[in-house]
């Protein structure tokens, strides 16, 4: 009888890790080791800006511009691409928190720009989805080609 061959290739949310006893869906692994996860839950340090029970906002360790926050989900997605239909939502709260930070921040009147990265080409670096918020100066073009 042909037996199909075990495939490597991840493409399920429901794939498995195994630690002693611990089984933890993949997604929760990757969330383990990132960065921003560990900014949401505070276990390492931030300049953060605001929160609530979605989204987190803090300032970027290199801003690009004058003010430059970013503003994440508390739930690990990995990019664009990766968000779900139960996503939206927090989707949603991070353009209502761009809003308010952009008034907070002292943008709204003269001007800023909300940037998401997503994948290779954008020079996405952080594999947790965020917006940037820039603004305080007159910003180059949308896309700067390097
Ligand atoms: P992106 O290229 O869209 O993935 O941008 C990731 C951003 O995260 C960059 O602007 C980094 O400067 C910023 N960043 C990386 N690590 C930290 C950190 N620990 N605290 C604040 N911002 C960070
Ligand atoms: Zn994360």
């Amino acid at each position: 009888m042909q037996m199909d061959k075990p495939s490597s290739r991840v493409d399920s949310p429901f794939l498995f890790r195994y630690y002693g006893s611990i089984r933890l869906r993949l997604v929760e692994v990757v969330a383990l080791d990132c960065i921003f996860c560990k900014i949401a839950q505070g276990s390492i340090p931030s300049n953060k800006i605001f929160e609530n029970d979605k989204v987190v906002a803090f300032y970027d360790i290199q801003p690009a511009a004058p003010v430059h926050a970013l503003i994440i989900p508390r739930k690990h997605i990995e990019s664009m691409n990766d968000v779900q239909e139960e996503d939206w939502e927090d989707i949603a709260e991070i353009h209502r928190v761009a809003q308010k930070l952009a008034k907070d921040l002292g943008v709204a009147e003269t001007g800023y720009r909300l940037v998401n990265n997503c994948g290779k080409d954008s020079g996405q670096v952080v594999f947790h989805f965020h917006f940037h918020l820039l603004g305080g100066s007159k910003l180059g073009p949308a896309n700067s080609q390097e």
